[in-house]
């Protein structure tokens, strides 16, 4: 099953929405695999961020990602990374989508809320930044059979 991997920011905690966000991911029907609260180092920011330091907003974003703990998160579903980069809309915030956690939650392009993973290759990279082995779980939950067709249970879990 895909897994993907998203940080709620700094800011969505000091505003008091990590459990709205939780929510969302959790009622569309996406599995936690795994959920934790950290503190970025410079070192993992500049790699998570490695297609971003040069640019002059550099300094802003890191302290933003630094102002507090971020909840890291591994949510496991069916094409679980785009439909969780649909669920959390465009980065400026202004520019989402109404319905997205960024259009319903955020007025800005910086302090937009929540990271997600933006390709399966990339996922796979960022959940195993994030989470150390023993930190992701696995598990039946009894409700899959009404969350997803007969089709799609055989094609994703293979059962
Ligand atoms: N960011 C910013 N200004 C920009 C572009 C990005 O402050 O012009 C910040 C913003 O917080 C964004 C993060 O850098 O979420 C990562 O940028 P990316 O282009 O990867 O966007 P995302 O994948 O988060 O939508
Ligand atoms: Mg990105």
């Amino acid at each position: 099953m895909e897994r993907t991997l998203i940080l709620i920011k700094p800011n969505a905690i000091q505003r008091g929405i990590m459990g709205d966000i939780v929510t969302r991911f959790e009622r569309k029907g996406l599995r936690i695999a795994g959920l934790k609260m950290m503190f970025l180092t410079d070192e993992i920011l500049a790699e998570h961020y490695a297609h971003l330091v040069q640019r002059p907003f550099y300094p802003y974003l890191k302290a933003s990602m630094q102002a507090g703990p971020v909840v890291a998160c591994c949510l496991e579903g069916a094409e679980a990374v785009e439909t969780v980069r649909q669920m959390v809309g465009v980065t400026n915030s202004r520019k989402a989508l109404p319905g997205t956690i960024r259009g319903d939650f955020s007025m800005s392009g910086e302090q937009n809320v929540v990271h997600a993973s933006d390709s399966v290759e990339n996922a796979i990279i960022e959940i195993n930044r994030f989470f150390k082995e023993g930190e992701l779980f696995d598990y039946e939950c009894a409700v899959t059979h009404f969350e997803y067709g007969g089709e799609e249970t055989l094609k994703y879990f293979g059962k």
